[in-house]
């Protein structure tokens, strides 16, 4: 009887093993592709993500930025359309005018040895030419695109403003677009801690945001307006949609903030390709409004690509503040990159240590523009 037991016991528990064995592999086999697809899932959708960011209006400022400088850089000529003669005098200032010629596209490139971030670190290269650089040279693309030394030698030989510019080198300006994002608080936050002010180009956004408007304000910021709705379709599509994108976006921040915005930086770049009229158009309506618009020279790439690391992020725009003499920083405040919270308190700190002074973007700040033109009433 008892052996009987003990054998049936046994029996028992060997099927109890092999049932347990047969389980645990079922489930091994079961668990490994579900874990599979939904890390494949979670892929996807941050992939989808990515490729709503870049197809809808709200992303393409990196793209449209980049395809109008691939353009440029294979057709050195377009310069002679984008870059005409500038005497801006906006708002009657006489502020030394941005000289970053030193840095040109060829200069840029030769130091690159990968496509993709010769395009980027070239399209920082654009010349920016503010006010009292009517230079022949700028009509002639050629000579812009294909030989800095000719920039140098006009730049020695007219623009008196150049010579305060080298004085006050080193002036870095970090600015943020798109705002605000669910990681505007956190911009804020680093830039608080370190007392360093920057400039947020902002769009139209509703009252969940509205406190971000004012602590970008109340903190001492500089708060830019990036139009209402950054749809290049809408934006650009007359003179009159662009005006109401501004005035809805100024009155708006007005509203909020209590502060009227006069600082502009257009949706992919003052040198766009998406723009349906002559940028110049609506540079004259900038003009009429006492609005100053700004571009940038050195950027970070968050926008074009996400998975860049916080390293990256620092180097590429390290990388091009070095080559400038004033910098004006394109980053983005977006919520699908916070990638550039994370680089902050890097960039910051290696700023720093490197001696550059970090200044929100207010009159005195260097007119860094990839087009440069007076108004239509020239
Ligand atoms: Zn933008």
């Amino acid at each position: 009887m008892e052996k009987i037991t003990r054998a049936e016991l046994a029996r028992r528990k060997r099927i109890n093993l092999y049932k347990k064995i047969i389980l645990y592999g079922f489930c091994v086999l079961a668990i490994t592709p579900i874990i599979t697809s939904i890390f494949l899932l979670y892929k996807i959708n941050k992939m989808e993500e990515r490729l709503d960011y870049v197809l809808s209006e709200d992303g393409g400022d990196y793209l449209t930025y980049r395809s109008s400088h691939d353009a440029l850089l294979g057709n050195p000529n377009a310069y002679g359309k984008l870059l005409s003669p500038s005497t801006r005098t906006v708002l009657g200032n006489t502020q030394p005018s941005t000289n970053v010629a030193e840095n040109t596209l060829e200069d840029a490139a030769k130091g690159t040895a990968n496509t993709e971030e010769a395009t980027e670190v070239a399209g920082s290269g654009i010349t920016a030419f503010g006010e009292g650089a009517g230079l022949p040279e700028n009509t002639d693309g050629n000579s812009l695109a294909e030989d800095g030394a000719d920039v140098d030698a006009s730049e020695e030989a007219g623009i008196e403003t150049a010579g305060k510019a080298k004085k006050n080198a080193k002036r870095v300006y970090l600015t943020f677009d798109d705002g605000p994002s669910i990681y505007t608080g956190q911009i804020l936050d680093i830039l608080k801690a370190n007392d360093v002010k920057a400039t947020f180009f902002v769009i139209g956004k509703d009252e969940n945001y509205y406190d971000y408007y004012r602590r970008i304000v109340d903190e001492g910021h500089t708060l830019g307006m990036h139009s209402y709705t950054h749809q290049y379709q809408k934006l650009y599509a007359s003179e009159e949609s662009f005006a109401a994108e501004i005035e809805e976006l100024q009155s708006l921040l007005a509203d909020v903030t209590g502060v009227e915005s006069h600082v502009f930086r257009f949706p992919g770049g003052s040198s766009n390709d998406v723009s349906q009229l002559p940028i110049e158009n609506y540079i004259a309506y900038l003009n009429e409004h006492n609005i100053n618009y700004y571009d940038w020279n050195a950027l970070s790439g968050d926008a074009v690509n996400a998975s860049l690391s916080p390293e990256q992020l620092v180097n590429n725009i390290m990388k091009d503040v070095r080559e400038n003499k004033d910098s004006i920083v394109l980053m983005h405040d977006l919520q699908n990159v916070h990638a550039t919270v994370e680089s902050l308190q890097m960039l910051i700190d290696t700023l720093k240590s490197e001696g550059y002074e970090i200044l929100p973007i207010d009159e005195n700040a260097p007119l860094i523009q990839h087009v440069s033109c007076n108004s239509v009433e020239e």
